[in-house]
């Protein structure tokens, strides 16, 4: 039996996310499958995929280890409640997790999403202060130009003017550090040497709201969404040491940087700092099933559970899908070929070559800056029309020239998957090339 449906006469029904529907639905972009670094379209050309999907094909499309592993799984327990029961599968994926997250993050909450990652996250930090007797800690710091999905309480923190406008006010309270990209980051390669004082930000918060009143403050190691903005050096210890003096906790939102992006396992492992939580997503399934996760302290989980009398529920939190045995069966399938195809190391030894091509760009008119660390990186284009115009126009033209990267905004955001060789990697440069040129 046939189960991929056949290509739709129509397509107005499906409302797409993050998508202009109108432009969208008059030029259609229809994939229709996918093999290693590339997409075939439903004109039957190949694609090269020049951001891992959506940052989380991290070991290529098609791997048969994962389909597999999901298969037997759906075959033998399709679904099994995650509360007050249990299944193999999500204790291994969080004991595989806890075994490479930073420092003494040893305890995982799933979700299904990296916005729900976000969530449990900041509903983590609140209630661990709940249960330390500080409740009156309900701000939440995030960061301006931040992206941390598109829930309520992300978009509080978040910093991306047009994903909060139409939504309202958020959650009360929440302040916002100022983005770290200054005049002087122009094709910066790697780490900017100024900008760790806008750290200090933070301080400002506590010396006007008073440290008691602050519960957390969540980051992006890199921020993603918005360019890849890659943290000045000593910006992130700066935070790491002001959190630790105040008692408040320290996210880092590792939804991108997490998996092997930065060449490290995780942003934390990149830039030496470990945070208090991680959440995650992406490339934890290789993108396959759904599925996020929050690793948390020893301290937090701790504080949390032992706060609670007798054998209450401690965390009043959770989905019906937290860990199913499906996304399990993926994250472990794809921990495996992480490990045996060392990843981690490959995405490492990638990136000079990597760097290079994407810094090659900066003598076409049309680049305005270049930013890139570990198989990551953002070019962004001139513009003087309508922010984004130019964005979805490139979109269109890297598509036609057989080629997939995602614009957020006028910015090109590079990141191929983990597996890419050289050839993939001129092949996307030359092809970004001889798009760019004729702008
Ligand atoms: N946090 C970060 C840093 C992200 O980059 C994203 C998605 O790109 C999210 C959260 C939201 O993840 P999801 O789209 O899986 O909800």
């Amino acid at each position: 039996m046939n189960v991929i449906p056949p290509i739709p006469n129509s397509l107005e029904q499906h409302w797409m996310p993050f998508t202009s529907n109108r432009h969208f639905k008059a030029n259609p972009r229809i994939l229709t499958a996918a093999k290693g670094m590339y997409y075939t379209t439903d004109h039957g050309d190949q694609v090269i995929d020049g951001s891992a999907g959506l940052f989380c094909v991290a070991a290529g499309h098609g791997r048969r280890e994962i389909a597999e592993a999901v298969n037997e799984t759906l075959t033998t327990l399709d679904y099994a409640p995650p509360f007050q029961y249990g299944h193999p599968a999500s204790f291994e994926v969080a004991r595989r997790l806890a075994s490479i997250t930073p420092g003494d993050l040893n305890h995982v909450f799933f979700s299904n999403s990296g916005s729900e990652a976000v969530e449990s996250a900041l509903k983590i930090a609140l209630a661990y202060h709940k249960a330390k007797g500080e409740g009156q800690r309900m701000r939440l710091v995030g960061r301006e130009r931040a992206y941390h999905g598109v829930n309520f309480g992300g978009l509080t923190v978040a910093g991306l003017l047009n994903n909060k406008k139409a939504f309202g006010l958020g959650l009360p309270g929440a302040c916002h550090l100022r983005h770290t990209e200054l005049p002087d980051h122009q094709f910066v390669e790697g780490q900017p040497e100024t900008g760790a004082e806008l750290a200090e930000d933070l301080q400002r918060f506590v010396d006007l709201h008073g440290a008691d009143q602050i519960a957390c403050c969540i980051v992006e190691p890199i921020a993603g969404s918005t360019g890849a903005l890659i943290p000045p050096k000593g910006y992130l210890q700066r935070l790491r040491e002001i959190c630790d003096a105040h008692g408040i906790l320290l996210i880092f939102d590792e939804v991108i940087c997490g998996f092997g992006r930065t060449g490290k396992q995780f942003g934390a492992d990149a830039f030496g700092v470990i945070p208090d939580m991680v959440t995650m997503a992406k490339a934890l399934t290789n993108g396959v099933v759904p599925m996020g996760a929050v690793a948390c302290s020893d301290h937090i989980y701790e504080t949390i559970t032992e706060a609670a009398p007798g054998n209450s529920i401690e965390l009043f939190h959770g989905y019906t899908y937290s860990g199913c045995p499906v996304a399990s069966a993926a994250a472990i399938a794809t921990r495996n070929i992480f490990d045996e195809e060392d990843l981690v190391n490959r995405a490492a030894k990638m990136t000079p070559k990597f760097q290079e091509a994407l810094f090659s760009l900066r003598d076409l008119p049309v680049v305005a800056n270049i930013r890139g660390y570990g198989l990551m990186g953002g070019v962004d284009l001139a513009t003087a029309e309508a922010p984004g115009a130019r964005g979805l126009r490139t979109t269109q033209e890297f598509y036609d020239a057989g080629l997939i990267v995602k614009m957020t905004g006028d910015c090109a955001l590079i990141s191929p998957p983990l597996i890419c060789e050289d050839q993939h990697i001129d092949e996307i440069f030359t092809k970004l090339r001889d798009v760019l040129s004729k702008h």
